[in-house]
């Protein structure tokens, strides 16, 4: 079955060959014999191809490759099919096979070093594929390319220096704005602040995450940690604020940090009048919750009792049921409690696996908020989930 997908791939490389052997038909004394060479690698090819012996068949491709530089794009193709199957030694013999070819067009050559640092890539080798793609990134038809890879590579090694600047490069060669990406490596340059303490470092790389995307949410998130770590809560408290106005879906992830610094504050008050504001403006659970807690603390488990369940009769959740019936049990008698434990269980086993957050662009599911998703390694796309079991 491995062989047949590449089938397709060599029909040019056999229109070449039946070229060849045409165009050399004209001279066909001098040339027929290298016609014949080809067509003999070329069968070659194909048959170690169908007999599952890839490195074979590579061998006698690059063969035909040396007769004839028509076929640079059949290579490619080939090296690349190669890579996506996850066969990444044999795609770089590939491209390191036609960059070694001294008649390539530099245009040719350059493709292939492209290629070959995407071989580098998915094989871990990054200071490979980064030496090359620098060289590309540096001018030429491939730049555009060659910096999106460069992106990728100093992602993936926490380069955010490096990535703000490549980033700042492709922008101006693609006139596209990549503010909301940038701002992020700005928030991981002020995450490592904060974790060495540097604080007034940390908050002036926040404000130019801001600066750069001013919808930043992660960039208020962490300003008001950063606030927090230092006991101002009342700038905390606005930094998280700025959150509804940035983009309000993210307004559940700061609540128990807005909710520690008002207990901080010794503002219960507030507190209150913030959480009901949310749950009118948005019908939350997560502030629903909150709101349950600060009953309890001023009215004892009956007053949490009654307010949850007055609002679950206008929306149904399994939060909100879990929570009750953790009430419940608490002040449950021993017969009672029995029958509640079950439930109980039950809302727990549903929630236990369940995930909070789901990539917009993929899917990926998770429990934890990635700014940057696990799977398809878009910024800015996993967002909290909604609905019965979500908030
Ligand atoms: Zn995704």
């Amino acid at each position: 079955m491995a062989s047949f997908d590449f089938l397709w791939l060599l029909l040019p490389l056999a229109a070449a060959s039946g070229w060849l052997v045409g165009r050399y038909g004209k001279r066909r004394r001098q040339s027929a014999a290298a016609a014949d060479d080809l067509r003999s690698n070329y069968f070659k090819g194909i048959n170690y191809l169908l007999n599952e012996q890839p490195d074979k068949a590579i061998e006698a491709f690059i063969k035909v490759l040396e007769v004839d530089s028509e076929t640079v794009e059949t290579h490619l193709a080939l090296g690349n099919l190669y890579r996506r199957r996850g066969e990444v030694d044999r795609a770089i013999r590939i491209h390191q096979n036609l960059i070694a070819r001294p008649n390539l067009e530099s245009e040719q050559r350059s493709e292939a070093l492209l290629e070959l640092g995407h071989d580098y890539l998915s094989a871990g080798l990054l200071d490979r594929a980064e030496n090359l793609l620098q060289e590309l990134a540096d001018g030429g038809d491939y730049r555009v390319q060659a910096l999106r890879q460069l992106i990728d590579i100093y992602e993936q090694e926490k380069d955010w220096n490096r990535a703000i600047a490549s980033a700042h490069l492709l922008e101006k060669a693609t006139g596209n704005h990549l503010g909301p990406v940038i701002a992020h490596y700005q928030c991981e340059l002020a995450e490592r602040f904060r974790e060495s303490n540097e604080v007034e470092s940390a908050l002036e790389m926040i404000n130019e995450a801001l600066a750069t995307h001013d919808r930043c949410v992660r960039a208020s998130i962490l300003e008001g940690d950063v606030l927090t770590d230092i006991n101002e809560y009342e700038r905390a408290i606005r930094a998280y604020q700025r959150v509804e106005e940035q983009d309000a879906d993210y307004v559940p992830e700061t609540i128990e940090r807005i909710q520690y610094c008002f207990r901080a504050l010794d503002r219960p008050r507030e507190m209150d009048e913030y959480l009901n504001g949310l749950m009118e403006r948005y019908g939350w659970i997560t502030p629903m919750l909150a709101l349950a807690d600060l009953k309890h603390d001023r009215h004892g488990i009956q007053g949490a009792i009654e307010f949850i369940s007055d609002q679950l009769r206008r929306r149904t959740s399994v939060r909100g049921l879990d929570r009750l019936l953790e009430l419940e049990l608490e002040q449950s008698d021993a017969e009672n409690g029995a029958h509640v434990s079950i439930l109980k269980d039950l809302t727990g086993e549903l929630l236990s696996d369940r995930p909070i957050y789901k990539c917009l662009h993929c899917g990926f599911p998770a429990r934890l908020l990635h700014w940057q998703c696990p799977s398809c390694k878009h910024w800015n796309t996993m967002k909290p989930i909604q609905g019965v079991e979500g908030e």
